[in-house]
């Protein structure tokens, strides 16, 4: 039986409201929340494909770290202690703002929706 779920695109900061038809809990179509208060059915292509990308048998599940050229799994604990080690470096040694944050995409409601 096909149920239409309500949700949300995650490829970046707009969040497009989704409506995506699911089957046997695989995505079997995705289009735009009509419903949607604010991206009113748009989205881009890339929020098009969302079930590619999650059905994709090359898809990662979870997270790799690179070790002497090679990528191997690692708790997502670890790498969020990880990081946060090294993060914590760089601001010790060259003060906070040697940190940046970037969010989101330039391409929002430029692509033919
Ligand atoms: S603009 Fe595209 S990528 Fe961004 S949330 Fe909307 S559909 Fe997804």
């Amino acid at each position: 039986m096909i149920e239409t779920k309500k949700t949300f695109c995650r490829f970046c900061h707009v969040l497009c409201g989704l409506e995506v038809d699911v089957e046997d809990n695989q995505f079997i179509a995705v289009r735009g929340d009509h419903d949607n208060p604010v991206s009113e059915s748009y989205t881009c292509p890339k929020g098009r494909s969302e079930s590619e990308r999650v059905h994709h048998p090359d898809r990662l599940c979870s997270s790799l770290k690179r070790v002497d050229a090679r990528c191997t799994g690692i708790g997502s604990e670890q790498v969020i202690n990880e990081i946060g080690e090294r993060l914590r470096a760089i601001i010790e040694e060259h003060g906070p703002e040697s940190m940046a944050v970037y969010v989101g995409c330039g391409g929002h409601r430029t692509a033919p929706g």
